[in-house]
């Protein structure tokens, strides 16, 4: 902190009187400027109207809306006063990017009948501590290089007049220390987590240069090996240190049960007074699946970048991912009313299954949006039925060609090899029979005459459904 101490607003002292709050402490300031934040964007949420089922018409989320704009709110909420403009504006237009971004995620996905989750809410205090601030071609959040790693980030604002102390300056600023992780380009805004301690420069994405290579592979995924190429390359997670992850959160699950247990309440009795030790590994154990995470999302990065900078195509298989992590059916035991059988539903659970489609929709996303950022790349989903069954170099489908989870033998032309290749260069031929169909349709299209050469026997051939994105 330099210059002056920012004022915080009003202050309720013990006797009931108002005093205004000032402050240099740096832990302080930052989450004041959390608190405000997320008090202008909760300010401008309860706005927004929700369908309510019972009188047919849209009723605010929370009551009464707040109509205030940011120069009232800044006069009318003491906290708000000596807020940096920059820092005040920016839920804006966040509040805005959320609510219809999550707006319409959910309606595609229940127009593919799947569960399209919660309605955006109000952000909670319980959330990370967190604001943005505009950087407005530099009229704040200004980023000075100190040396080859470290930066700092210089928030300026200043106190209004009525509040300002005697004998300071009006103005403070605020320096925050960083790492910096690479080169910094030109930004529009930075947002500053102060709960993860981090800080991220907000910015377009660069487009991806890179030459036509002429190459195409279809992806396989697999239990054994993550993704499997075409050309016989296998890329996986690293399994062996998320199964290290995996272990130190059992563990610490099972502590957690064993606390449960010995003090002989339930669950939820429990944790509604929970001690300290069982509240620290509950933090321990959320910290290991972020870093878990953390490492499946640097490993998609790693690797879709290098497929849509070597392939031209991309062939992958179509899977209905919500419905594979769908849990198993109930089976209720006729024996014992109220009792149920095995139904499979543990062989189902677990870390690592929930990983394992984890990783191959965020494979899906990372993959959509880089092909559409070089311009190049087709992305090609097609119809995974069977792939793992058929004989990629004669087209025999049989279910014995599948000798087990590795091995393929074809029945008819004795071809074998690793299933998981196999089924990838099915992937592949399914993906080029796909785009061959489309050019002859859009061939079609253009001379009503023709009549497409490929109806007849290809198209038995062909009888995937595909889609292209
Ligand atoms: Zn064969």
């Amino acid at each position: 902190m330099r210059g002056a101490a920012p004022y915080l607003g009003m202050c309720a002292t013990e006797d009931g009187q108002q005093v205004p709050l000032y402050s240099t402490n740096p832990d302080v300031v930052m989450r004041w400027l959390c608190d405000g934040w997320r008090c202008r964007y909760n300010q401008l949420r309860s706005r927004r109207t929700k369908w309510d089922r019972e009188s047919q018409t849209a009723v605010p989320l929370n009551g009464r809306p707040d109509m205030r704009s940011d120069r009232q709110a800044r006069l009318e909420c003491s906290w708000l006063t000596a807020m940096p403009a920059m820092v005040l504006q920016s839920p804006n237009r966040i509040e805005n990017t959320d609510w219809w971004s999550a707006n319409k995620r959910r309606r595609t996905l229940k127009k593919k009948h799947r569960n399209p989750g919660m309605m955006p809410r109000f952000k909670s205090r319980h959330d990370d501590l967190y604001f943005v601030c505009w950087h407005n071609k530099g009229s704040n959040a200004n980023y000075r290089r100190l040396n080859r790693h470290h930066g700092e980030v210089v928030i300026t604002g200043q106190n209004p007049g009525e509040y300002r102390l005697d004998g300071q300056p009006c103005r403070y600023s605020i320096h925050i220390r960083v790492r910096v992780s690479q080169p910094i380009r030109d930004y529009t805004s930075i947002g500053v987590n102060w709960t993860r301690r981090t800080l991220v420069f907000v910015n377009d994405p660069l487009p991806i240069g890179r030459e036509r290579t002429g190459a195409m592979v279809g992806l396989d995924r697999g239990c054994a090996h993550t993704l499997a190429t075409s050309d016989n390359r296998f890329l996986d997670l690293p399994k062996q240190r998320l199964e290290r992850i995996d272990r130190e959160i059992r563990r610490r699950q099972k502590a957690q049960a064993r606390r449960v247990n010995m003090s002989g309440k339930t669950v939820r009795e429990y944790r509604r007074n929970p001690s300290r030790t069982y509240e620290r590994t509950g933090r321990e154990i959320s910290r290991l699946y972020a870093k878990a995470h953390r490492i499946i999302d640097d490993w998609q990065h790693k690797t879709t970048s290098m497929l849509v900078h070597d392939y031209d195509l991309i062939g992958l298989e179509d899977l209905n991912l919500q419905g594979m992590s769908r849990k198993a059916k109930a089976k209720p035991d006729p024996d014992r009313p109220g009792a149920y059988l095995h139904n499979g539903q543990s062989a189902k659970h677990g870390l690592n299954h929930a990983l394992r489609s984890a990783g191959l929709a965020g494979i899906v996303e990372k993959l959509e949006y880089k092909t559409r950022l070089t311009g190049q790349n087709r992305l090609i989903l097609v119809n995974p039925a069977y792939t793992s069954q058929t004989c990629s170099e004669c087209g025999y489908c049989d279910s014995r060609n599948r000798e087990s989870q590795a091995d393929f033998e074809c029945k008819q032309c004795h071809m074998s090899m690793n299933a998981d290749l196999n089924a990838a260069n099915n992937i592949l031929k399914r993906g080029l029979n796909h785009l061959i169909g489309l050019d002859e349709a859009e061939h079609a299209r253009t001379e009503p005459d023709a009549q497409p050469a490929y109806r007849g026997k290809d198209a038995s051939a062909m009888t995937c459904e595909t889609s292209t994105r």
